[in-house]
């Protein structure tokens, strides 16, 4: 059983594994880099470490810096979160060499699911349709070139070792590969330490459609459903559910059996998901996240399963996994990420001062945040604030109540992806059930503030300063109390401020 448990991340995803930790009566260590002492998630753990070094991205990626802090604070168990070094198997064994129990997959686990043409691989030896793609990195751009007239253009050169929708070049046609092979190159060797790259083709209009499973590392695996997470910009998530709607059910069966089968070939341990790619073909293994995913509260809401309490009792050794046939479907689950962006700026990050924090509740209403009222939207950081996850009955009664939650939900300071979510559950697409990753880009082109709109923003802001001063910040965090973020003028409404598509 875990003791004291240090999660080495911060935001939303650091309070819900808090939240589940102290339900289990495990004692709960936070981390903070300079100036990040009055970040959120510190209010709800029992004690906290600092992390060494000035810049704060880099402290949370420092694995000798976290491994320190954990050494420090005693801890038995780390839970990385997601992002920074969760996907980290370097960082796994070194957790584990401290004789900390690292809570998510074995490194050797995530070693290979790491690595996105060896997680092919993996998949193809499990008899699972892979996207047409090559079947190993490329060489140079020669070999790009030929596999790109084997796969037929559009295709896509993809990092092997990317990961939240970065390391992703579309190639049209024969003239601009050269060029794109050295740029994609470049950009993946910055970004994720590795130039390596591979190629896949480039499905049109395709479902994003992943499985969320639990592995005991003994090989008994079991999925929890679907989520369809279609709803993207910039290869990035926006909104999911779950179930999947206008899914055949043969093919559903299909994808929990085959997200199974890949797990169950490297006896997956703890929770992880399988990504598939879906069109009227068929469906196609995209990649495994070898991690707790931003959007498992969906599949928590349909499953009455809590994820991160069943991360913790299997690091802990003690639980069984449910036989298949007692996980059960009840309802439907939606959520919108609540993120500080501007969408009319094509989802420009927004970062500033979040002067007024007022989220939605009542029956079926779960919000996951990991921002103080008074708090900084950190340039640092991820622009997620918060997720609003809604679950009823059928799907039309969740999608009823999340557009009720949106509507509920105030956030003043800075832009956020709330009129979009607002704008996009209303959209046809959307309500009928039948979208793909092309619909966000195609629900129109995004409105200008007026500036009536800009004028009551304004307001907004004043008021809700004057109503609750900010508290004052921790010595050491960024901006000065009573110093306008810049960005508070460029879009910070009311829940009832429209107008952000001219047609939806
Ligand atoms: P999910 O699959 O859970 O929706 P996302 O793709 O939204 O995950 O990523 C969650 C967070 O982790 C984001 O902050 C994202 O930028 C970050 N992330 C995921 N993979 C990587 C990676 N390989 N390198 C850097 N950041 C990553
Ligand atoms: P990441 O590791 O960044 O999550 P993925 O390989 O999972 O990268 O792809 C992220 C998104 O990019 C997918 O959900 C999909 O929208 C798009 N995408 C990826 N590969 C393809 C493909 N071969 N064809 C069409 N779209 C793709
Ligand atoms: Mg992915």
């Amino acid at each position: 059983m875990i003791r004291r448990l240090i999660v080495a991340n911060r935001g939303e995803i650091a309070v819900r594994v808090f939240r589940a930790a102290r339900e289990l009566g495990v004692e709960t260590v936070g981390v903070f880099p300079r100036g990040d002492a009055g970040a959120a998630h510190l209010k709800h753990c029992a004690r906290v470490e600092r992390l060494e070094g000035d810049d704060p991205r880099a402290a949370y990626l420092d694995i000798e810096g976290v491994v320190a802090a954990a050494r420090r604070a005693g801890a038995d168990a780390l839970h990385p979160g997601y992002g920074f070094l969760s996907e980290n198997p370097e960082f796994a064994r070194r957790v584990e060499e401290e004789g900390i129990v690292f809570v998510g997959p074995a490194p050797g686990t995530m070693e290979a699911f790491g690595v996105k043409t060896v997680a092919r691989r993996l998949a193809k030896d499990a008899g699972v349709p892979t996207v047409p793609g090559t079947d190993g990195p490329l060489g140079d751009a020669d070999e790009a070139g030929e596999a790109a007239e084997r796969l037929g253009f559009p295709v896509l050169l993809k990092a092997s070792y990317g990961g939240g929708g970065r390391g992703i070049r579309r190639v049209e046609g024969p003239p601009g590969l050269p060029q794109a092979f050295e740029a994609a190159t470049r950009e993946a060797r910055q970004a994720f330490g590795n130039g390596e790259l591979y190629m896949e083709k480039s499905l049109s209009r395709p479902r994003h459609v992943e499985v969320q499973v639990l592995g005991d590392g003994r090989g008994a695996v079991v999925h929890l459903f679907e989520r369809d997470c279609s709803m993207q910009r910039r290869n990035q998530k926006l909104i999911e559910e779950s179930p999947a709607p206008n899914l055949d059910e043969a093919l559903r069966r299909r994808l929990h059996a085959d997200a199974v089968a890949v797990a169950r070939t490297g006896r997956y341990r703890s929770a992880g998901t399988v990504e598939f790619l879906v069109t009227p073909e068929g469906h196609f293994f995209l990649e495994v996240n070898a991690r707790l995913q931003v959007e498992h509260p969906v599949t928590e809401a349909v499953t009455g399963v809590d994820i991160v309490r069943s991360q913790l009792a299997l690091a802990g050794g003690d639980l069984a996994l449910p036989a298949q046939d007692e996980v059960r479907l009840s309802g439907h689950a939606i959520e919108c990420r609540i993120n500080a962006e501007d969408p009319r700026l094509n989802f420009l990050p927004a970062p500033g001062r979040v002067v007024h924090f007022d989220p939605p509740g009542g029956p079926g209403v779960r919000v996951d945040a990991g921002l103080l009222e008074g708090g900084e939207v950190s340039p640092h950081f991820d622009s997620l604030l918060a997720k609003l996850v809604v679950h009823g009955e059928t799907r039309e009664a969740s999608r009823a109540r999340a557009l009720r939650a949106l509507e509920d939900f105030t956030v003043v300071g800075v832009p956020t992806t709330i009129p979009f979510h607002r704008a996009a559950l209303q959209s046809a697409a959307f309500v009928s059930g039948r979208y793909d990753t092309s619909t966000v880009g195609e629900l129109g082109p995004l409105a200008r503030p007026s500036d009536s709109e800009l004028e009551a923003a304004a307001l907004a802001v004043a008021v809700a300063r004057f109503v609750r001063p900010a508290p004052a910040r921790a010595a050491g965090a960024q901006g000065a109390a009573g110093k306008e973020p810049p960005s508070a003028l460029r879009g910070a409404f009311g829940p009832r401020g429209g107008g952000w598509f001219h047609e939806v």
